[in-house]
């Protein structure tokens, strides 16, 4: 039922970074190496995202804007893996159900690509086009069919904002892809693969690595990594802390507690530190599933995270290199 399905997709797509998300998320998940978005007026009269990744075969391209279809879990295993990767099967079918979406892709056996065409819970035929291997999904004209919602949205800058914080979270998470931006066809964002180190000062710039120290540490399973920015590193705002457990940008306050703490013992630094921090630990440990939507985690032993992580960042703010 299309109500039913436009309430519960607004729930999944609630503005068009969220879609990004989403479909920076199966850009990956189908193996992308390279990754470019275009987006116009914040993405909200267009997003697309275009990617080199397995694709999608014909036969299955109906099936990809269906609800609850998903290619991706075969066993318990896999739902515990895909859990901590956005939704089971709902992203491209709550964009179809609130926007106008173009699916096209093309998979390494077929001679061409097929596009379909989705709006108003409705479906074209599969048509052949033209795209090398690898998948476009461009959403158009976010909210059309509701317009109460789209009224909700904000300012096209500041959804566009939304839509490059999300850019750059997940490229930060994957520096061995290459990624692009593109707003109201001007380039933005020009990533080639990269190590970390070269990744992060391309997004946060040369000033931050230069006034920061490394964080390595690791006991059994568990390991933090990154950088973390000195108090001579001035232009620190609340916008450059990046967290990622298990890959995945977070949220938390417990893990952002033990950072804190450790800059005001080691540092007295009463602002905004910058960071950007990898914590990998073992996945039964911790449950990001809490809202996919939201970038909140839950640890089962919390106390010992923190303290994992607050002595890390003491020991990297205590021996800062010359
Ligand atoms: P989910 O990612 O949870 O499976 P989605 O609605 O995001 O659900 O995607 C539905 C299905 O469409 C995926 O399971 C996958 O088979 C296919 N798909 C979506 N995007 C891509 C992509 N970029 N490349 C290859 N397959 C894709
Ligand atoms: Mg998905």
């Amino acid at each position: 039922d299309l109500l039913i399905n436009q309430i519960a997709a607004g729930e999944v797509i609630e503005r068009p970074a969220s879609a990004l998300k989403e479909l920076l998320e199966n850009s990956l998940d189908a193996g992308a190496t390279d990754i470019a978005v275009q987006l116009e007026a914040g993405g909200i009269k267009r997003l697309v995202v275009r990617d080199n990744g397995g694709g999608i075969a014909k036969e299955q391209l109906p099936l990809a804007l269906m609800r609850h279809a998903t290619s991706k879990i075969a066993s318990l295993d896999d739902l515990q893996r895909v859990a901590s990767m956005g939704f089971r099967g709902e992203a491209l079918a709550s964009m179809a159900a609130v926007a106008q979406v173009t699916l096209t892709s093309r998979n390494a056996n077929a001679a061409h690509a097929w596009k379909i065409e989705a709006a108003d819970g409705t479906q074209s035929g599969a048509a052949p086009a033209a795209h090398p291997q690898g998948t476009s999904v461009e959403m158009r004209e976010l909210y059309f069919n509701t317009p109460a919602r789209r009224k909700f949205l904000k300012s096209e800058s500041t959804e566009y904002a939304w839509c490059e914080e999300t850019f750059k979270r997940i490229a930060l998470s994957r520096p061995d892809v290459a990624f692009s931006l593109q707003h109201n066809g001007k380039s933005i964002w020009q990533l080639p693969r990269h190590d970390l180190a070269q990744r992060i000062t391309a997004i946060l710039g040369a000033e931050f690595g230069q006034h920061a120290v490394n964080v390595e540490r690791q006991i059994g399973a568990l390991h933090l990594y990154g950088i973390a920015a000195l108090p001579a590193y001035s232009r620190s705002t609340r916008d450059e802390q990046y967290f990622f457990v298990n890959g995945r940008f977070v949220r938390d306050k417990v893990l952002m507690h033990a950072v804190r703490q450790a800059y005001q013992d080691i540092l007295h630094h009463q602002r905004h530190p910058a960071f950007v921090l990898f914590l990998d630990m073992p996945p039964e440990q911790v449950d990001v599933n809490v809202h996919p939507a939201k970038s909140e985690v839950r640890f089962r032993e919390s106390q010992g995270i923190h303290q994992f992580v607050f002595h890390a960042l003491q020991d990297a703010l205590s021996a800062p290199m010359a």
